[in-house]
């Protein structure tokens, strides 16, 4: 079974890739962000505490996340998975690859896109104007920068270090579908 994961920083395009990837193949998708916004909007307990932190910038805690993730899985065993937003630390990182040994489904493979940091503000102030995403504005944003320089990008080198396992695409570019095209390259040969 495939096991995708699109790693990147905010904004650098996973949702949208995501999105197209999915009516390319046949994925189980997940996004934790979206299942959280789900939570909020339904005012559940978890997305009460959730908001918070969400609006702060900072990231949910590893434990909740990786009990969603978990569920997820087990429920689309027999399916090739997309994930969009996980892992967003070595810690639910390495709680994935225990799900996914647990779970007999082989090893991941991480597409990382690469967008430069200039262009990753505006795409996100710009996206707070169509979405209208509590957590686009400024002062969040900057947040979400700092927490994934510090939580996140240590996954590069996590990856890395993991045989055949990472991939990195060029996302700067404006045309979004070249940069599918680079993606499908990749998943097409796993
Ligand atoms: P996203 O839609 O992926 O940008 O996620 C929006 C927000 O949800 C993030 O800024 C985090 O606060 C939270 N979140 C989403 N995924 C995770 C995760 N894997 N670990 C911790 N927090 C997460």
């Amino acid at each position: 079974m495939k096991n995708i994961i699109l790693l990147g920083a905010p904004g650098a395009g996973k949702g949208t890739q995501s999105k197209i990837l999915r009516e390319k193949y046949d994925l189980a998708y997940i996004s934790t962000g979206e299942i959280l916004r789900e939570e909020i909007k339904n005012k559940t307990p978890l997305g009460l505490e959730a908001e918070k932190i969400i609006n702060k910038g900072m990231l949910v805690s590893d434990e909740i996340i990786v009990g969603m993730i978990r569920e997820f899985i087990t429920k689309h065993n027999d399916q090739d998975i997309l994930l969009d937003g996980f892992p967003r630390t070595v810690k639910q990182a390495e709680a994935l690859d225990t799900i996914l040994k647990d779970l007999n489904r082989g090893q991941v493979s991480v597409i990382e896109l690469d967008v430069r940091k200039e262009l990753l503000m505006d795409r996100l102030l710009k996206r707070a104007e169509i979405e209208g995403r509590q957590d686009d504005n400024e002062e969040t944003i900057k947040g979400r920068f700092q927490q994934y320089e510090q939580k996140t990008k240590p996954l590069t080198d996590y990856y890395k270090q993991k045989q055949g396992a990472y991939f990195a695409v060029e996302g700067s570019d404006p045309d979004i579908n070249k940069i599918s095209q680079s993606i499908c390259a990749i998943i097409d040969k796993l």
